[in-house]
This record gives structure tokens, sequence and C-alpha cells, in this order.
């Protein structure tokens, strides 16, 4: 994408709780590539100062605090916009084994051009287009969200298999509600 529009808008979602080593990622891929429209989405301080002060909330509901911290957050973010493009990939897990290329999502349009993508695919397009890896890949780490939610993978597990590990939980709800910067956001 930084080939076609070093100006195409990216969302990160600062959720507030991420691994330093992904902040300083953010920033080196952000220089390497030249990104220039990068839109970092926040939770607003309020509903964290009365929701989440101590930032355990991860522990005791963490469906509510993806909500406030992620889902809401990327909503507010998204308003105004008509399509979007994730990077999620068919072999990260058995919830994502059958996602389609396009999606409809309310109003509007999803598109997930890597899911037919092998994990050889990604890796040899890293290696060629020459861009670093996460750091915490190396330690065990394939698939990276907050610190207190995401563990190391043990060998033939699911690359998602370290994310809310034990708390019967897969996805942080970005994916699976129709983003809308309505009401309560
Ligand atoms: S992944 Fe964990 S810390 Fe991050 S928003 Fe969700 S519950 Fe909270």
């Amino acid at each position: 994408m930084s080939r076609v529009d070093k100006t195409t808008p990216v969302l990160f979602v600062d959720t507030g709780q991420h691994f330093p080593e992904t902040l300083v990622y953010r920033d080196e891929l952000c220089a390497l590539l030249g990104l220039t429209n990068v839109i970092n989405a926040t939770p607003p301080v309020e509903t964290v100062a009365k929701e989440d002060p101590e930032k355990w909330l991860f522990s005791s509901d963490p469906d509510r605090c993806c909500e406030i911290r992620k889902v809401r957050p990327l909503a507010a973010a998204m308003e105004g916009f008509d399509a979007w493009i994730t990077g999620r990939k068919g072999f990260q897990s058995a919830t994502r084994a059958t996602l389609p290329l396009f999606e409809a999502e309310g109003e509007r349009v999803k598109v997930n051009p890597l899911v037919g993508w092998t994990a050889k695919d990604v890796l040899d397009y890293i290696r060629e287009a020459g861009l670093p890896r996460h750091p915490l890949v190396a330690k065990g780490f394939p698939s990276i969200g907050c610190m207190p939610c995401t563990s190391a993978v043990k060998p033939g597990e699911d690359e998602r298999a370290g994310r809310w590990r034990g708390r019967g939980k897969t996805e942080c709800g970005i994916h699976t509600t129709v983003l809308d910067a309505g009401a309560n956001i």
C-alpha cells in the first residue's frame, strides 16, 4: 500500500495496553514505509478514567475492556470511511479459515486481501520487501495484541492461541460487530 499511496489513512488502535515493543515497531514501520497519514485511535480519557483507571478491566471483564479500548475507538476513527482493509489471514486460526475476500459490514465494505495467503507466503513477502519483524515474534509470539492478553504460543498451536489464553475469547470485537460510531461512543 505504501507503494501505491503513502497518504492512505492507516488506523492504529492504541489501546493503552500495548507492549512497548509494539509502539516502537509501529513508529519504525511508519518511518521505513514513509506513511504520512497514520491515525492513532485512542479510547476517550474520560471513559478510561471512569471504567478502567487501574488498567485491570481486562481481568474482570475483557469484553468490556475491548469494547472501550478497541471497538469504540476504531468505530469513531472509521466514521466517514466507506471501506477498510484488514490483515487477517485464514491460516491464523480455525475461526478465520473460511473468511471471504470481501465482506459487507453494515454500509461499509471490508476487504481481506491476505485471507488466502499461507504462512510461507507472508514470510516470503516480508523477506522480499525487506520488512522488519516485530521483536516479539522471535520470542514465540506470532500474533501480538495487548500485553495483558497475549502469551507465547507452543509448537503446533494456532498462531492466535496465545490471545486471551484460557479466557474462552478469540476475538476483540472489531471483526465480530458492525463498527458503528453512533450511540454511546
Ligand atoms: S485485548 Fe485485553 S487489554 Fe486489550 S482491550 Fe482487549 S481485554 Fe483490554
